[in-house]
């Protein structure tokens, strides 16, 4: 009898320590997706001498960086960028062709995570009415949860709303985002819940951003040191509101008040932290990375958008962003070493898009750079379309560099949709400031392997996009001579980082050249489940164990 207990005893610990053997090995428990918004891959460089051991050199040295990513579509704009990176494909295939767009089916402009179909959870208002239904494909969140048979948490965070719905998927359990103004809260849409889960009721009651905003932005370290940056006081940038001048120390307790009030925290390092101290809020809420299963947390660092929008490239204030941003990843991993632990999970880190250089900036500098008005080629176009077909309302929607005809007005005066396209080619190409034309008759019949046009194919989705495309020169931008933005097609804006660090990571450095939709697929692999089902990424091999 005793030795039949034992013998059980004996083999139901043998099975045990065998199963959590195999799966130390094979899986991680957490896998954390990181997006760092607006962040140039140059970032990881230009700054290089100036970051700790413990933050992004720790992933670039210890884990596997991709030097030479690119997203390979246009445009460039945060919900594409996010959308791209969690579905391993491109507008051609996922439908997020913009953050706003325009609608022929609708017939109005929308905004990409929209959905009327849901109300507002932890505000009154219209801020939660969120869901990722646009979105046409899956995420590699949504295959892990289907592979797991929806077992293990998907949680996205973000300051940005776009930037937590869509990297969270289909199936999340939550997506959080930050409502600044006068309510300063994280909030969620009846998507996912009835009422906010007691650890985010707790979090939004701490006095975490007031403490933020209690002091001016300094530099972190002396200002003489930053030597990668142009001078502070300089006019290729955008001061806060009630500011003279865009230079610190940035009087955030005094500005708040014609800034937004809480908003003010997305322009400076620390709306970083409070996504950060939210992120974890997350981990220890949900108890993330502590079952047999694996779970998601997919954040995404927005601030460093915001600021870059107001400031560019090479002002102090994206220097002093990123090097507060690694001491915030610094503390980020030492978390989950101590919280999940070391060879527990799994960590990405990648960008939505880059950023051009302020054009007025290079313009003092030589380099070919330009403004470029979008109503003024508008009225241009109108003027042409008039002495050409007579009058008429041709055009429905110009946006997104992309011209949406009107097929009624056309039907009505028997004009096909060819002629008219084909003309604006025309009429475009010789308009200053344009660069390249297309159809969407030739995207649809032609397959580019290679260059720009190849860009514009992969984000023109035939069911959603526009019928004539435009392509600007380089370093192009619309509106204000201070500050930047992002969208085009160009290395500026489609250079970005991909690093992985961690379990199933092997160490190394790649000048390969890789694409942003590689990574879901990536992932996939070392995860051992299904690609999402529109992937055309593939799996960067060299980068998994
Ligand atoms: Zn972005
Ligand atoms: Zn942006």
């Amino acid at each position: 009898m005793k030795f039949r207990i034992l013998l059980v005893a004996f083999f139901t610990i043998s099975i045990l320590s065998c199963k959590t053997e195999q799966k130390n090995e094979t899986k991680p428990k957490l896998v954390v997706g990181i997006v760092v918004d607006q962040m140039r891959y140059d970032y990881l460089t230009r700054f290089y001498n100036r970051y700790g051991e413990g933050g992004f050199k720790r992933l670039m040295n210890h884990g596997f960086l991709a030097t030479n990513a690119n997203f390979d579509y246009v445009p460039t704009y945060t919900a594409v960028g996010h959308t791209s990176i969690y579905t391993g494909t491109t507008p051609q295939s996922h439908g997020i062709i913009s953050n706003n767009w325009y609608d022929k089916y609708e017939n109005k402009f929308i905004y990409c995570v929209d959905d009327a179909n849901y109300q507002s959870v932890g505000i009154k208002g219209l801020a939660g009415q969120k869901s990722p239904y646009r979105m046409q494909t899956t995420t590699i969140t949504d295959e892990l949860k289907l592979a797991q048979n929806q077992r293990g948490k998907t949680i996205g965070v973000a300051i940005k709303d776009r930037s937590s719905i869509l990297p969270a998927g289909h199936t999340a359990d939550a997506a959080y985002w930050y409502q600044g103004g006068d309510d300063n809260k994280f909030i969620t849409s009846t998507f996912y819940m009835d009422s906010l889960p007691q650890w985010v009721n707790d979090f939004n009651s701490n006095k975490k951003a007031d403490g933020y905003l209690s002091k001016p932005w300094e530099t972190l370290y002396d200002i003489n040191t930053y030597t990668s940056s142009i001078a502070d006081d300089n006019r290729y940038e955008r001061p806060f509101q009630g500011e003279e001048k865009p230079v610190f120390p940035h009087d955030l307790p005094k500005l708040r008040k014609e800034n937004g009030n809480y908003s003010i925290i997305s322009s400076t390092p620390f709306g970083n932290s409070l996504t950060l101290d939210f992120a974890i809020a997350a981990i220890e809420g949900e108890s993330l990375g502590k079952s047999e299963f694996t779970d998601f947390l997919a954040v995404s660092f927005s601030s460093t958008d915001y600021v870059g929008h107001q400031f560019g490239p090479d002002a102090v204030e994206i220097e002093d962003t990123y090097l507060r941003l690694d001491k915030d990843m610094e503390s980020f991993l030492n978390y989950l070493d101590q919280n999940i632990g070391k060879g527990n999970y799994t960590v990405f880190l990648s960008a939505d898009h880059g950023a051009v250089q302020v054009p007025s900036y290079l313009q003092s500098l030589k380099i070919p750079a330009h403004y470029f008005n979008i109503l003024n080629y508008k009225t241009h176009i109108t003027n042409e379309l008039k002495t050409r077909f007579g009058s008429g309302d041709f055009i429905e929607n110009v946006s997104n560099f992309q011209i949406f005809l009107n097929k009624k007005e056309l039907k009505r005066r028997r004009l096909s949709v060819d002629e008219v396209s084909d003309f604006l080619v025309e009429v475009s190409i010789n308009y200053n400031g344009i660069y390249k034309a297309i159809t969407a008759k030739t995207l649809q019949e032609t397959e580019f392997s290679s260059g720009i046009l190849h860009k514009i194919q992969q984000g023109y989705n035939q069911k959603y996009s526009g019928d004539v495309i435009l392509v600007p020169l380089p370093s192009t931008l619309g509106g204000s001579r201070q500050g930047t933005s992002h969208g085009s097609g160009y290395s500026y804006d489609t250079h970005v980082p991909i690093l992985f660090y961690g379990n199933g990571i092997k160490q190394g450095k790649s000048s390969e050249p890789y694409f942003i939709r590689d990574i879901a697929p990536t992932l996939a692999t070392l995860l051992k489940v299904e690609f999402p089902n529109g992937t055309t990424g593939k799996v960067i091999a060299e980068a998994l164990k």
